[in-house]
């Protein structure tokens, strides 16, 4: 971990040595008359300070940033929540950044706050160009947050039908949160996933600048690597969309190719920095900073249209993100991020790893004993209609290395419309799992089924198997699968899948 960082970090320099050599040159060309123009406005301010913002309906609304405040955890000290008190035309509201929340609606604005100084005091790299205390997006009220027709969900997959990492969600999919690497809070929308076979998809229309370890002419300034498993894709407005990790890209996304939204580009895979997990990295980024420096914007609530506009789910549980606590230190379970298209949400079921069960979105677990956990959030709405989440929590004694809590990826595919007796394969890759077994449930009444996911090599941890199984369900439902493995050291990982068969 500590060498891939600190691979990041020399990496990270010299591109920002080649991007202060370059910038000028090829940044003029980013702005053509013709570019479209993002529907949301964008601000940054400090405590105290307010400012009038025009909308992009020609609306005028006064904000003013109030206070800050952040939740740490006492295990490494990363930012797992905050509170951002502003006014908006004087009504006050509270927001959270990143990892997994929504714009809320106050007045005639929808706003969110993608960032706030506070992780700068222990990030592992600016990857957002702040200049001031917070950064807001502001939408009018009732509108898209991105144009219909012109994005699309970037991978052919149930959602959330993995483990992911949102922005600012300190990045722990690999092999744990650790406390001898400085914080990732991730930058963009890591979606996980079945190596080799779900489809990556270009979110929008747009160039192709990068791919295949090529770079089109006149395009050397933009924020990241070239390599093999990356593409990035230019669109109207201006924004570089990066997928990373790629499996396969395939060869006729060639820079300079004009690719429309919804095309495929490749399967997902866990190939560069991606820490061995199988996932997408998806984001997006442009110089609409106040620093004029390149600067993420946070794709999840984009992601999050996209995937609603296209599959029209009734339903969708978000028991995210996942969260970290010392043995007997009290962790929250929180499932409000779900949300009900058809009716309200009428019970927020919690079914615990140790057997227990509670009713309401946020709960309190105490645990004894280290290791990786997975809990089942059942939520139902009005008219029935259930949807199943999963809150993974990594808990650490004081007596353990960390490097002996196991941690596991679980992945399925495919993910929609699976039909009664139809092969779904189910993979898996334990870090830390020593010479164990993975041992599947199904959830159906089948017999367990074990695997063995081989050692993962941190230094090449993009090379090696996740452990596979194949199985076929029966009867149309839902299922949770559950895969477990225990390491030598007596601490077990547990992954979950939530599994939809259709009739
Ligand atoms: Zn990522």
């Amino acid at each position: 971990m500590k060498q891939e960082q600190m691979k990041v970090k020399k990496q990270a320099y010299l591109i920002l040595l080649s991007v202060l050599f370059l910038k000028g040159i090829a940044f003029g060309a980013c702005m053509g008359s013709d570019r479209e123009l993002p529907i949301r406005a964008a601000l940054e301010l400090n405590i105290g300070e307010s400012q009038e913002v025009k909308l992009t309906n020609g609306e005028i609304v006064r904000i003013k940033l109030l206070e800050i405040t952040d939740k740490r955890d006492t295990y490494r000290n990363a930012i797992r929540g905050s509170e951002i008190k502003i006014s908006v035309d004087d009504e006050m509201v509270t927001l959270n950044s990143g990892n997994y929340n929504l714009p809320v609606t106050v007045g005639k604005v929808q706003i969110d706050c993608p960032v706030i100084k506070n992780y700068y005091s222990n990030t592992n790299q600016d990857r957002w160009g702040l200049s001031k205390d917070a950064r807001f997006r502001l939408w009018p009220k009732g509108s898209p947050y991105m144009k219909p027709g012109t994005f699309v969900y970037p991978i052919k997959q149930e959602w959330l039908a993995s483990l992911s990492q949102a922005g600012n969600e300190p990045t722990y999919a690999d092999w744990g949160e650790s406390r001898e690497s400085s914080i990732y809070y991730h930058s963009g929308f890591d979606i996980g996933g079945a190596e080799g076979m779900d489809e990556i998809v270009s979110a929008t229309d747009g160039l192709v600048i990068s791919s295949n370890n090529l770079t089109l002419d006149g395009y050397t300034d933009f924020p990241g690597d070239v390599r093999p498993d990356v593409v990035y894709i230019k669109d109207s407005r201006g924004w570089v969309f990066r997928y990373s990790h790629l499996d396969s890209v395939l060869p006729e996304i060639q820079p300079g190719v004009n690719v429309k939204a919804g095309q495929k580009i490749g399967y997902i895979g866990k190939q560069g920095q991606s820490g061995g997990w199988v996932h997408l990295h998806f984001e997006i980024k442009h110089k609409e900073t106040s620093s004029g420096e390149w600067g993420t914007e946070d794709p999840y609530i984009y992601a999050w249209e996209a995937y609603n506009r296209q599959y029209r789910p009734s339903l969708m549980a978000v028991a995210r993100p996942h969260q970290i606590a010392w043995v007997g230190e009290p962790v929250a379970l929180n499932g409000s991020k779900s949300r009900s298209f058809e009716g309200d949400i009428t019970s927020f079921e919690w079914q615990f790893s140790d057997g227990t069960a509670a009713m309401g979105p946020v709960q309190k677990k105490i645990y004894d004993r280290p290791g990786e956990y997975s809990e089942i959030l059942k939520v139902t709405d009005s008219k029935g209609n259930v949807d199943y989440d999963f809150m993974v929590v990594q808990v650490f004694g004081p007596e353990n290395s960390e490097h002996s809590i196991p941690a596991i990826h679980a992945a399925f595919h495919p993910t929609l419309d699976i039909e009664p007796g139809e092969p779904v394969t189910f993979l898996a890759r334990t870090f830390n799992g020593g010479a164990g077994n993975e041992i599947w449930d199904f959830g159906d009444g089948s017999p367990t089924v074990e695997t063995q996911s081989e050692p993962v090599n941190r230094k090449a941890s993009s090379k090696g198997e996740f452990a596979k199984t194949i199985h076929s369900f029966s009867k149309a439902g839902h299922y949770i699968v559950r895969v477990k493995r225990e390491n030598e050291y007596g601490y077990t990982a547990t992954g979950l899948l939530h599994v939809v068969v259709d009739k």
